[in-house]
């Protein structure tokens, strides 16, 4: 378990941590959108620009072999993160919204056609819904939502009556961005294996907050940002199975992501550069991988504990304001707490925390369609990490009970 010490020394490694907004200290609790990067990770994008800086693969001189190893050494450092049994089964996207794009056109080019299902839940994210949206109405396949229970637990025995033979793939959040739910990904891709399914977990909000082992798992793809995990904006993964990888073609075309060319015939790379067209984000990869080094010195299983603790306290303490309505109570729960107060609308209560130096989100979170059937306007949502604090958790609640009567 993480001490107060030790919080107080990771902090420093967050020089924005140290920003005054409107004059007061900012408190940070807008995790679930990006997390802030520590020196280990701003020194590394500073050391790859001045010392290794040149573009990779293909080159024969001395800078571009080191970038080239700098960037391999990345792939292998994600692998060994996710618990990958080939390094090549890591895909460098620029994102989890690319990667999951990426998946919806090439495995649908190589295993759907129409009348085929995809299914997916009523808690994902837009990145985990439109690019479902997008294969079904080029390929004719029908979209299948799997539906939640009133503390926004997915239903299970829905879930199984859900998948059949012209199911093709689900694709599900390890947690969600909302409600904070761990959904039980590992029992929902066996339920899947079982009937010869095939599954990609959205990791977007998991990687950052508990372990993951994508073989233990079984996990047929998985993805996640490396903006949300402590790394870069611009840079992600896909890690897929390597005889799916394999059997899917690629979906865009260019440098790198061939083996020859000719106008009469264009034959394509190996693993992992077939999906990897272009010059890729080698300075953000070896970000990443330091962030990635960054979080397992701490732990995960250490971070996911401490930030287990703080999210309970910070329900408790939620719960003591009056008219307090927190959106999404389901047993397994991350470090997300969405609430409402009254009626009084999100956005409104974001703005005055907001002039208190207290960044929170609200709206839909680009989860309309779960907002919709909850019928509410959206959520306050405060995501933490562990670099938040109890005393931090306490300024959020003083400020609240000085803003709800204002706005009441
Ligand atoms: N999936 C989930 C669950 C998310 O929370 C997010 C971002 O908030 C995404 C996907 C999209 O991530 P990105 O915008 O980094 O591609």
């Amino acid at each position: 378990m993480l001490s107060n010490e030790d919080i107080l020394r990771l902090r420093t490694d967050f020089p924005i941590l140290e920003e005054k907004i409107y004059g007061k200290p900012l408190i940070y609790f807008d995790n679930g959108a990006t997390t802030q990067k520590p020196v280990q990770v701003l020194s590394k994008i500073e050391y790859a620009y001045k010392h290794l800086n040149a573009n990779i693969h293909r080159g024969v001189h001395y800078l571009s072999q080191k970038a080239t190893e700098a960037h391999e050494e990345a792939r292998s450092t994600v692998a060994d993160f996710l618990g990958a049994a080939q390094r090549e089964e890591v895909i460098f996207t620029r994102g989890t919204t690319e990667a999951i794009n990426l998946v919806a056109f090439s495995y649908g080019e190589a295993f759907c056609t129409e009348g085929d299902e995809i299914v997916v839940s009523v808690l994902e994210h837009h990145s985990n819904i439109v690019p479902w949206q997008m294969l079904c109405e080029r390929k004719g396949l029908v979209l299948r939502v799997i539906p939640m229970n009133e503390r926004g637990e997915l239903d299970l025995e829905a879930y199984a009556s859900l998948l059949n033979g012209r199911t093709r793939l689900v694709s599900v959040a390890h947690v969600s961005n909302v409600l904070g739910t761990v959904n039980p990904v590992g029992e929902m891709i066996r339920m899947a294996h079982d009937k010869g399914i095939k599954v990609l977990i959205d990791g977007a909000q998991a990687v950052p907050h508990i372990p993951v082992d994508v073989q233990q798992l079984d996990a047929d793809f998985y993805v996640f940002s490396a903006h949300k995990i402590y790394g870069p904006t611009g840079i992600g993964i896909l890690y897929g199975k390597q005889e799916l990888l394999n059997a899917m073609p690629p979906c865009q075309g260019g440098g790198e992501m061939i083996d020859k060319v000719s106008f009469e015939k264009t034959t394509y790379n190996v693993l992992p550069f077939k999906f990897e067209a272009g010059t890729p984000d080698y300075i953000g990869s070896t970000a990443l991988a330091e962030a990635l080094r960054y979080v397992s010195a701490i732990g995960l299983d250490a971070i996911a504990g401490y930030e287990q603790a703080l999210t309970e306290y910070a329900t408790e303490q939620l719960m003591q304001i009056d008219r307090m309505r927190i959106i999404g109570t389901a047993r397994e729960k991350s470090a997300v707490l969405s609430f409402l107060v009254g009626d009084i609308h999100p956005y409104d209560l974001g703005m005055l925390l907001d002039k208190m130096g207290i960044a929170v989100r609200t709206g839909h979170h680009c989860a309309q369609p779960l907002i919709d059937s909850l019928h509410i306007p959206g959520t306050v949502r405060a995501s933490f990490s562990f670099y938040n604090t109890r005393d931090e958790v306490d300024l959020f609640i003083k400020a609240l009970q000085r803003i709800v009567p204002m706005l009441s």
